[in-house]
C-alpha cells in the first residue's frame, strides 16, 4: 500500500492525479516551481513543496530536486503524469535506487520502447507490423538516400528519440533527401541531444488509431479499446475519440490482439498505448509505445468506466488487474477537445495571462480537466494546454451535439485561447461524418486561409 505519492507535475494531469489519490486515501504531494506557488495543483494537493525556479530544467527536469523532495517528505511512490520525467529511464533508476516506487513501467523497458527504431526492431522480431522502412538506426544522410531511393517515395525521415512531433520529416523526392534529412537530424540533435534515426515509408491518408494497455507486474495484460486522434496540427493531436467511427469490431478484436502482443513482447507493465497508422484499406503499422499515461486517457475512462490512474496506482503497488479483457466493455461513445492558451490567428503563439474570468460547462455526459481558474495568471514557460473538455453520450452523432453545446458555453477571458477555431473543427462537415485522416488540419487550415 502506498501511503504517500509525490506527482512530479503540474497542471491538470497534476489535479487529476491528485484526486485520484484522495479518493484512494493516498496523502498527495504537489512538487511546484516558483512560478507555480499559485497554481492549483499547489493548492489542491495535501502537501506542497517548491523546489526551484521557474524554467523546468531547474524544477520539474531538475531530477535531483524531484527526488529530493520526495525523499524528504517520505513518500512510497511518484506519479509522473506525461511530459517532464515520465519516460526518462535515468529518473526511474534513480527512483529505484532509492527505494521510492515510480508509477509506471521499469526503466529498461522505458529504454527498450523510447527509442523508437530500437521499438520497430522488437515489434518486427515479435511479428507486429510496423510501417515498411529501415531496419537498423540511420546516421548518415548519403546512407539514408540509397535506402529511401530503394523504398520510394514519399518517406518519413524520423528521430529514434522523437516525442511530440520533433525531428521529423516528409520527404517527396529524392533529391530533397539529403537536405530534409540534415534539418531534422539538426532538430532532433537540439530537441532531444541525439541525432539518430529512421526513415519509414509515408503512410498515404493514413489515421491514427491507438489502443490502451493495461498490464499488471504478475503478466496480466489487456487492451480498452481505441483512440482515434487522427486530428492533428503539426503531429500534435488537438481532438481524440473513443470509439473511432471507422474501426468496426471485427476490427477492433483484431488490432486490439496485436496491441496486447505488443505490449507483451515488451514486458510491458503499468498503463501504456500502443499507436497505429491505418490506412484506407485497413491495413495498420506499429509506429510508437508511450509508456505513460496520455492527456487523452479520459474518452477511454468514460467508454470503458475504468479509472486509469486508479489501476496504473493500483498496478505499481503490485496488485492483479482489476478487470479481465472479458470484462472489458466500450459503450457510447467520448470526445476531448484540447483547450489551449493561444492565439490561432497569430501562428498559434503561447498566449500567457492572466484570466479575467472563467465559465465552464456542465451538465450529464460533461468532463472538464482542467487547473485554471478566475485570476490564476498563466506562467510562459510550460505548455499551452490549460483545460480539456471531454463528453459523453450513447452514440457519436448526440456526443457531437453536447460537445457544440458544451464548447459553444465555454468562456475564458484574458488570454486567447483556441476554443472557437475547436468548434469550426468538429463543426466541419468532414469531421461530423467521420470522415478525416491526419491530413484533416492541414486542409481545414487551406481553407479558412482562403
Ligand atoms: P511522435 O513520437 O513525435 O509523436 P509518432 O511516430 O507518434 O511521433 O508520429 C506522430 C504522427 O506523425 C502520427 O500520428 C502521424 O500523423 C504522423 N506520422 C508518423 N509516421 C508516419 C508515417 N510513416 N506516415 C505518415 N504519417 C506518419
Amino acid at each position: 500500500m502506498f501511503h504517500k505519492i509525490l506527482i512530479a507535475n503540474r497542471g491538470e494531469i497534476a489535479v487529476r492525479i491528485i484526486r485520484a489519490c484522495r479518493e484512494m486515501d493516498i496523502v498527495s504531494v504537489a512538487i511546484c516551481s516558483e512560478a507555480d506557488k499559485d497554481a492549483l495543483h499547489a493548492q489542491l494537493a495535501d502537501e506542497t513543496v517548491c523546489i526551484g525556479p521557474a524554467p523546468s530544467k531547474d524544477s520539474y527536469l531538475d531530477m535531483n530536486r524531484v527526488l529530493g523532495a520526495a525523499m524528504a517528505v517520505g513518500a512510497d511512490a511518484i506519479h509522473p503524469g506525461f511530459g517532464f520525467l515520465s519516460e526518462n529511464s535515468k529518473f526511474v533508476r534513480m527512483c529505484e535506487k532509492a527505494n521510492i516506487t515510480f508509477i509506471g513501467p521499469s526503466a529498461d523497458i522505458i529504454d527498450k520502447m523510447g527509442n523508437k527504431s530500437e521499438a520497430r526492431k522488437t515489434m518486427m522480431e515479435a511479428g507486429v507490423p510496423v510501417v515498411p522502412g529501415t531496419k537498423d538506426a540511420v546516421y548518415d544522410a548519403a546512407e539514408g538516400k540509397t535506402l529511401a531511393d530503394d523504398m520510394g517515395y514519399p518517406v518519413m525521415i524520423k528521430a529514434s528519440a522523437g516525442g511530440g512531433g520533433k525531428g521529423m520529416r516528409i520527404c517527396f523526392e529524392s533529391k530533397d533527401f539529403e537536405a530534409t534529412f540534415e534539418t531534422a537530424k539538426l532538430e532532433a540533435e537540439n530537441a532531444f541531444g541525439d541525432g539518430t534515426m529512421y526513415i519509414e515509408k509515408y503512410v498515404q491518408d493514413p489515421r491514427h488509431i491507438e489502443f490502451q494497455i493495461l498490464a499488471d507486474k504478475q503478466g496480466h495484460t489487456i487492451h480498452l479499446g481505441e483512440r482515434d486522434c487522427s486530428i492533428q496540427r503539426r503531429h500534435q493531436k488537438l481532438v481524440e475519440e473513443s470509439p473511432s467511427p471507422v474501426i468496426t469490431e471485427e476490427l477492433r478484436k483484431k488490432m486490439g490482439a496485436v496491441a496486447v502482443k505488443a505490449a507483451k513482447a515488451a514486458g510491458y507493465y503499468s498503463a501504456g498505448t500502443i499507436e497505429f497508422l491505418k490506412d484506407k484499406d485497413d491495413n495498420f503499422y506499429f509506429i510508437e509505445m508511450n509508456t505513460r499515461i496520455q492527456v487523452e486517457h479520459p474518452v477511454t475512462e468514460w467508454v470503458t468506466g475504468i479509472d486509469l490512474i486508479r489501476e496504473q496506482i493500483r498496478i505499481a503497488m503490485g496488485n492483479d488487474l482489476t478487470y479481465s479483457q472479458d470484462e472489458v466493455q466500450v459503450r457510447g461513445h467520448a470526445i476531448e477537445c484540447r483547450i489551449n492558451a493561444e492565439n490561432t490567428e497569430r501562428n498559434f503563439m503561447p498566449s500567457p495571462g492572466v484570466i479575467t474570468s472563467v465559465h465552464f460547462p456542465g451538465g450529464k455526459g460533461v468532463r472538464i480537466d482542467s487547473a485554471i481558474y478566475a485570476g490564476y495568471e498563466i506562467p510562459p514557460y510550460y505548455d499551452s494546454m490549460i483545460a480539456k473538455l471531454i463528453v459523453y453520450d450513447k452514440n457519436r452523432e448526440l456526443a457531437l451535439r453536447k460537445l457544440k453545446n458544451a464548447l459553444g458555453e465555454v468562456v475564458i477571458q484574458g488570454v486567447a485561447t483556441n476554443v472557437d477555431y475547436q468548434y469550426d473543427i468538429i463543426n466541419h462537415p468532414d469531421f461530423v461524418a467521420g470522415e478525416f485522416d491526419t491530413g484533416f488540419i492541414e486542409r481545414f487550415q487551406e481553407e479558412r486561409e482562403r
